[in-house]
Parts: structure tokens; C-alpha cells; sequence
């Protein structure tokens, strides 16, 4: 059964993070078959979090950020073309140069995109940018080091925030203008976010939080400025659209396929459902496009846009295509990400969007060297360091036991106040906002154990 496994042919459709690291995982497991990895993008793999930071800080070029070889991989590597569909009972994917690559098994692994400016006009203004490819973040940078009068950043999440940075630390002017109440909401939560807002004054960000952008305006196709939804009017020759991520999922319309806006819906061994909620054995899914559940999170459908995820559910996706049944691995690591912003090293392990409640459990916030954690129904759910990362591994371990909320205390000094306020995260059922919800019941404070397999 694993001869037939490590032979035949298999596609991987997106060649990004998760891809290349999936393709690698594929080649080290011993799959001798025919792979071939297709890819819209023309430059090979590429790391994105360095380009909304070093970058856009002119310390990196964007052409310097291929991402590292962990092996050669023996693949036909079909970049520049896009994939427009899969024909799942022909077990076909279809390109848009009109061929058909036939696959015995299929890994779905095409990210996501950034949400573009609505008014298709406007945004073709010149000076008017998003941020997803190495491209955007090249002509960005150019920008930037030109010394523009005023830099609008439209949308306070980590890229909007991280781009603001980037501007204060560059010397430039920069309005952020966000619809929530506070930077960072979406992910963290209003407690959190009234700590960013803070920074971001305190680093001379002209921060408007409760506003929406609602025209961008210019002359002669350059950009000249824009109206907020409160009548006022900010001049600026550059503005970033930062609102979140699109997942790369209409390609698959016809394919039978559980894909929607929120991904495509799969098993913990990453293997895609099907449009009734059967679950697929020869297509899988890996990274940001990817929707699955986790038992630490009452089995809802998880959505990321994490890096380390993508790495880690590449590597389980590649396992399972390789391996039959018994030895299949399931994708249950803890969510993580960083950022760095404003001087802040911020970095981040659960779901902190899946809390009722937040305390400080060591540091302080004025200090600006704290770890936040955060709890649901009594039972630590997440925890957020702020220039102290060394202690998320003890906090990952109390979420992996389901440890009770608050923690106990564990600092060498008591922090000032340690009662926990409401984490005031957004309605999960909001689109735009983190992890999905699905209950099954499950109960939450068992570990879970799998096995390993060596072979
Ligand atoms: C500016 C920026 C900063 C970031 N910073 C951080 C950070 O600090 N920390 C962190 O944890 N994460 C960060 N991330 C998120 C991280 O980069 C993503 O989680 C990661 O890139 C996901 O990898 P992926 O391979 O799943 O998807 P993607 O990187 O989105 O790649 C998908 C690929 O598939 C291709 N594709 C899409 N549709 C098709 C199709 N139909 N046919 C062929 N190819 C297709 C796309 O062109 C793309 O190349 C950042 C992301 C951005 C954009």
C-alpha cells in the first residue's frame, strides 16, 4: 500500500510557503512518483512577513527573499501559470493555458490575496498600493524611500500596523485610519487594542479609529488624498490598503469541492471535504487557504494566516498523501505567529480571538514588556508576549492541558493588577474576523496523544 503511495502522479497548486515546504516533505518521505508543483506567481517561493518589515525598511530587497532550500526538490515546476479548476472525477486539474495535468493525488495549497481597494477607479490611482507579493512590497519600498508628504494606511491589522511602523521609523507621515476602535482588534481583542493605539500615538501615528475611508481621491491619476466617513479629508500621495486577506478559493466554483470564502474546509489529516461534508482521500489542503478543525478549540474550523502553519500543516499534508490510514498524522499544533511593530517584538501562541477574558500575567503594559493571557469559560485559551517571548513555551503548555484561567502566577515580580478584564474580541461570526465556529461538544480539558510513526 505505501509502494502504491510513493508512486503515481501528484500536483501541488500554489508554489508559496505552504507548497514548496509540502513538495519538500513529499521528496524526504520517499515519494518517488512524477510531482509536478504549479504556481500563478513567476518568482520562485518566497518568504512574505519580511515585506511589510525589513523591506519596506530598505534594509532587504524584495528579490532577496526566496525562501531557503531545506532540500532539492525533483519537481516540474510550473510557475507563472495559473491554475483555473479541478475536475475531480477525472482526477484533473485544469491550467489556464488550456491543459489538463492528470494527479492521483492533489495538494491544495493557494493562500490568499490581499482585498483590494472596492472602487476599481481609485485604486488604479498611481500611489495607491496593497501588500501580498513581493512585487507590491518592491514598488512600496520605492515609495517609501522617495519621501512621500503622508503615507494613509487604511486598516489597523498587523500588515496596516507594520507598514505604519515602517513609516514612523523612516521618518514619514502617516494617518492610519481603521473602522474598529482600536489597531489590532481583529486578532487580539479591545484590551489589547487600546495598548497598540497608545504606541502608535506615542510613536507620532495619526491614528482615527471608528472611521472608515470613503473616497480616494486624485489628479491627473496620481493620488492627491482621501474622505473619511466623520467629513474630514486627509492629504496624502501615498495610501496602502490594508484590510485583510482574500482567500484564493473561486478557481474551485465548480470542483465539487467544500470551498467558500471562509477556504476550503478539511479534515485534521488536511484532507479536503467535498461539497456535502464527505471527506475527499486524494485532495489535501495546506496553509493560509486552509479551514480545519482542533479539538483545543472545540473542534471549530480553524482559518490562519500563520506562517508557522502553513509549515506545519504543509509537512502533515505531505505526510498523509504518502502514507495509508494507520500511519496518517493528524495537524494539531498550537497556532502561533509574531509581529514586530513600533519596537515591539509581539508574538503569540492559541487563538486569542477564542477568549471571553484577558489578564495580565506578568510585566506591565507602560513598561511595554508584558504577556497577555487569554482565557475562555475558565480555561487558558491564548497568550501574547510583548517583548518577553521567553515564556510563551510555559503558557503553550497550559493551553495544550487546558489549564485553568486565570493562570497561576509565575513572574519573579507580581504585576500591578491581575484581574482579568473582558478580552472584548470581535463577533466571531464576522467575516473578516480570525476563526470560525462550528461546536461539537467536545470536551476540552482532555490532552489529546497520537501516535508517531517511524517508518
Ligand atoms: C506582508 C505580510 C507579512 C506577514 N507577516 C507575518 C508574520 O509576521 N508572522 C506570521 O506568522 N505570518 C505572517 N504573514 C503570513 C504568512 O506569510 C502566510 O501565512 C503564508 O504566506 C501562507 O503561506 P501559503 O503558502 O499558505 O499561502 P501564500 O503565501 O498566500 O501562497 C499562495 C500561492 O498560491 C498562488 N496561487 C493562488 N491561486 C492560484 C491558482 N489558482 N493557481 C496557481 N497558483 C495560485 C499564489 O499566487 C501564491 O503564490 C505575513 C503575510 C504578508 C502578506
Amino acid at each position: 500500500m505505501c509502494g502504491d503511495l510513493r508512486s503515481g502522479r501528484i500536483v501541488v497548486v500554489g508554489a508559496s510557503l505552504a507548497g514548496l515546504r509540502a513538495a519538500e516533505t513529499l521528496r524526504d518521505e520517499g515519494f518517488a512518483g512524477r510531482l509536478t508543483v504549479v504556481g500563478e506567481e513567476r518568482r520562485p517561493p518566497y518568504d512574505r512577513p519580511p515585506l511589510s518589515k525589513q523591506v519596506l525598511l530598505g534594509r532587504v530587497r524584495a528579490e532577496e527573499t526566496a525562501l531557503p532550500r531545506r532540500r532539492e526538490v525533483d519537481a516540474d515546476w510550473r510557475l507563472g501559470v495559473r491554475a483555473t479548476g479541478v475536475d475531480g472525477a477525472a482526477r484533473q486539474v485544469l491550467l489556464a493555458t488550456g491543459e489538463r495535468l492528470p494527479y492521483d493525488r492533489l495538494l491544495i495549497a493557494t493562500g490568499t490575496r490581499a482585498r483590494p481597494w472596492p472602487d476599481p477607479a481609485q485604486a488604479a490611482l498611481d500611489g495607491v498600493f496593497t501588500l501580498r507579493t513581493a512585487d507590491d512590497a518592491a514598488g512600496l519600498a520605492e515609495r517609501l524611500a522617495a519621501g512621500p508628504r503622508r503615507v494613509l494606511v487604511i486598516g489597523a491589522g498587523f500588515t496596516g500596523s507594520e507598514i505604519a511602523s515602517a513609516c514612523r521609523e523612516r521618518g514619514v507621515a502617516v494617518t492610519v485610519a481603521e473602522r474598529g476602535p482600536a489597531p489590532l482588534v481583529g486578532a487580539l481583542g479591545g484590551a489589547f487594542g487600546a495598548f497598540a493605539a497608545r504606541v502608535q500615538r506615542a510613536h507620532g501615528v495619526d491614528l482615527r479609529c471608528g472611521v472608515t475611508v470613503t473616497a480616494l481621491h486624485g489628479r491627473d491619476g496620481r493620488l492627491t488624498g482621501a474622505e473619511l466617513s466623520d467629513g474630514s479629508r486627509i492629504e496624502a500621495d501615498v495610501a496602502v490598503v490594508a484590510l485583510g486577506a482574500v482567500r484564493n478559493t473561486e478557481w474551485l466554483a465548480d470542483s465539487g469541492l467544500a470551498a467558500g470564502r471562509r477556504g476550503i474546509a478539511c479534515d485534521a489529516g488536511c484532507r479536503a471535504f467535498d461539497m456535502y461534508g464527505i471527506v475527499t482521500d486524494d485532495v489535501f489542503v495546506a496553509g493560509d487557504v486552509a479551514r480545519f478543525p482542533h479539538p483545543l478549540f472545540e473542534y471549530q474550523l480553524l482559518s490562519l494566516e500563520h506562517w508557522g502553519n502553513a509549515v506545519a500543516q504543509a509537512a502533515v499534508a505531505a505526510h498523509n498523501m504518502v502514507n495509508p490510514g494507520p500511519r496518517r498524522l493528524p495537524h494539531l499544533s498550537v497556532p502561533a505567529f509574531w509581529s514586530s511593530q513600533f519596537g515591539l517584538n509581539i508574538k503569540s501562541v492559541g487563538v486569542p480571538t477564542f477568549s471571553d477574558h484577558v489578564v495580565v500575567a506578568q510585566g506591565s503594559p507602560e513598561e511595554r514588556r508584558f504577556v497577555a493571557v487569554y482565557g475562555y469559560r475558565g480555561r487558558i485559551t491564548a497568550a501574547v508576549s510583548v517583548n518577553r517571548a521567553k515564556w510563551l513555551e510555559h503558557y503553550q503548555g497550559l493551553i495544550e492541558t487546558a489549564a485553568p484561567f486565570p493562570p497561576a502566577w509565575v513572574g519573579v515580580e507580581p504585576p500591578p493588577s491581575r484581574t482579568p478584564v473582558p478580552s472584548d474580541v470581535p463577533d466571531p461570526k464576522v467575516l473578516s474576523h480570525g476563526p470560525t465556529v462550528a461546536l461539537t461538544g467536545h470536551l476540552p480539558d482532555r490532552r489529546l496523544t497520537f501516535r508517531r510513526w517511524d517508518g
